[in-house]
């Protein structure tokens, strides 16, 4: 069987796309070997399908200059936070819990915040003598824990940014 020069148009979109069967592509390509103008035509309709898109380089439209400025806010807020957080404590489970005065409250806080609770409504109830009982057994249950395993600690939440700020990095 040999194809004609129609034969070849009709298929140069299949062939291109390579979703021609084997026996189909070896005779287009044996009509191609023997035929000038099916390449050329062939050639050109493949540049105008592969052609590839013109990158333009744009400025940065004035949202994305505004979320840096955010973003680098945010990351010197952080850095802010974290210089007056000071060194984070290591094990601290492992240290004994003393019952006294602003440890309590410290205490309670983290206690309470390992309960899920925020930090917020931690230091709202801390100053609440009336949460001292509940706060105490917590600490009860706390030395106990600390007695047996290291605690779970709150899974914290991740944010994802995917732009990238042009100011430092977090
Ligand atoms: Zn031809």
């Amino acid at each position: 069987m040999r194809l004609d020069c129609q034969d070849i148009a009709d298929r140069a979109a299949p062939w291109l796309d390579q979703q021609l069967s084997p026996g189909e592509t070896e005779l287009v390509e044996r009509h191609l070997d023997g035929c000038a103008a099916c390449r050329e035509r062939l050639e050109l309709l493949s540049e105008q399908r592969f052609e590839r898109p013109r990158l333009v380089q744009v400025e940065a439209p004035d949202f994305w200059r505004a979320m840096d400025d955010r973003l680098a806010q945010e990351h010197e807020r952080l850095l802010a936070e974290r210089a007056a957080a000071g060194p984070t404590p290591t094990s601290w489970w492992k240290r004994e819990i003393r019952l006294s005065g602003a440890s309590l409250a410290a205490a309670a806080a983290l206690a309470l915040s390992l309960a899920g609770v925020s930090a917020w409504q931690a230091a709202r109830a801390v100053q609440a003598d009336a949460a001292l009982a509940s706060v105490q057994q917590e600490l009860e249950r706390e030395r106990r824990l600390s007695a047996s395993r290291e605690p779970t600690l709150p899974r914290e939440p991740v944010v994802l940014v995917s732009h990238l700020p042009y100011r430092g990095s977090l």
